[in-house]
């Protein structure tokens, strides 16, 4: 049985913040921020899976966002946030958990410390809310914009997410009070009179929500600290008749091309494998066993995302690929920008932090007899240190 399932709201429209797609599937630092936000969550042992409620539309949004992720299938949502709350918890009835948090997909930042105060909170409570407390003075404006009042700030708060709930306890509330507006899921169950316990929230748990958060949010990440790993990878084909020779994604013009269970990319394979060695995570004959009729005359691009995707997940990020190409012909040269074009293209690189070099082995060895091609690459990427 799932012991505590998150449900994390994504479904919101807006583009306040200018670009073309809705705010939690803008990048920070390179990552969509509703994958930011999804792993803060999943990373957490105690949550046994995380569901996310998408807008009308977004399907391919999604997928991009969340490629390589485990997670549960995604739920339409409503008109209105606290309807589409309702629908992904009505989609988790199939196998209700004991305990379901409810974060906003624009909070990248909640931190296993608040997560773990928030699900410790729930053993006593049916209602946990994160609040953090409010610094500056308030004022009651009148109509026309001038101090009428001060308002204390000692009994006030600002809540947060993930608020936490026994699920039956959410359900229900979400189910009786259908109609009625309320700004957040604490405040649905409350109709119910039930006690919401609070924690203590974090400042740097805030919602993205304005340009300047925006800023705010790739400044906190750019002063993360990272780790820098460099991986290498090898690899070798032999030439074959009747074969389209593929280098980089590209097909190059050549009276032979190589063989091979794949389309036989000697240049992505290296690249791959070099990426599965900065992240210490097998190769790519353990990724894709040969032997596996799914991967014959595939193209080896879906090798590299696969690989991207994997050092995504862990926060990670490719910096720089370089390669060098290995055998007497083809000549590179030729193709040398548009392998590298289409390399960046593939692994979600800048063209500049590409580099594809060629050279011969004068004509000794397997290479220098004409018997087939190989690659090295080194890689180096990026990771959360
Ligand atoms: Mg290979």
């Amino acid at each position: 049985m799932r012991q505590c399932v998150a449900l994390l709201m994504a479904a919101g429209s807006g583009v306040r913040l200018g670009g073309e797609v809705p705010k939690q599937y803008r990048d920070l630092a390179g990552v969509p921020m509703l994958r930011r936000s999804i792993e803060a969550l999943s990373a957490r042992p105690a949550i046994d899976a995380v569901q996310v409620v998408i807008g009308a539309g977004q399907t391919e949004l999604y997928a991009a966002a969340t490629a390589g992720l485990d997670l549960l299938p995604p739920v339409l949502g409503g008109a209105t946030r606290q309807e589409s709350v309702r629908r992904g918890l009505e989609a988790l009835l199939d196998e209700p958990p004991a305990l379901v948090l409810v974060h906003d997909g624009a909070r990248p930042f909640a931190s296993p410390d608040l997560i773990g105060r928030v699900i410790t909170a729930l053993a006593e409570a049916e209602a946990v809310l994160p609040v953090v407390p409010v610094v500056d003075t308030l004022k009651r404006l009148d109509e026309a914009g001038s101090v009428a009042d001060e308002v204390p700030r000692e009994a006030l708060a600002r809540a947060q997410t993930p608020q936490g709930f026994r699920f039956a306890t959410l359900l229900a509330a979400h189910r009786r009070h259908a109609g009625v507006a309320c700004t957040d899921d604490a405040g649905v169950v409350a109709l119910d009179g039930v006690a919401v316990q609070t924690v203590l929230g974090e400042e740097e748990n805030f919602k993205v929500t304005t340009e300047s958060d925006l800023w705010r949010a790739e400044a906190l990440l750019a002063g993360q600290p990272r780790r820098w790993v460099t991986g290498t990878g090898f690899d070798v084909h032999a030439f074959a008749a009747g074969r389209r020779l593929v280098l980089c994604g590209i097909e190059v013009p050549h009276e032979r091309g190589l063989a091979g269970h794949s389309d036989a990319d000697v240049a992505l394979h290296a690249v791959t494998d070099a990426l599965f060695g900065a992240m210490a995570d097998g190769d790519i004959g353990s990724h894709f066993p040969p032997s596996d009729p799914q991967w014959k005359d595939a193209s080896s691009d879906r090798f590299l995302r696969y690989a991207v995707d994997r050092l995504t997940a862990r926060g990670g990020r490719l910096e720089h690929v370089d390669l060098t190409i290995i055998g007497e012909r083809p000549k590179i040269g030729p193709y040398r920008d548009a392998m590298r074009r289409s390399l960046a293209r593939i692994a979600g690189l800048r063209v500049e932090a590409v580099g594809v070099k060629a050279t011969t082995t004068e004509r000794l060895g397997f290479c220098g007899r004409e018997e087939g091609l190989a690659a090295q690459a080194a890689v180096t990427v990026s990771l959360p240190a």
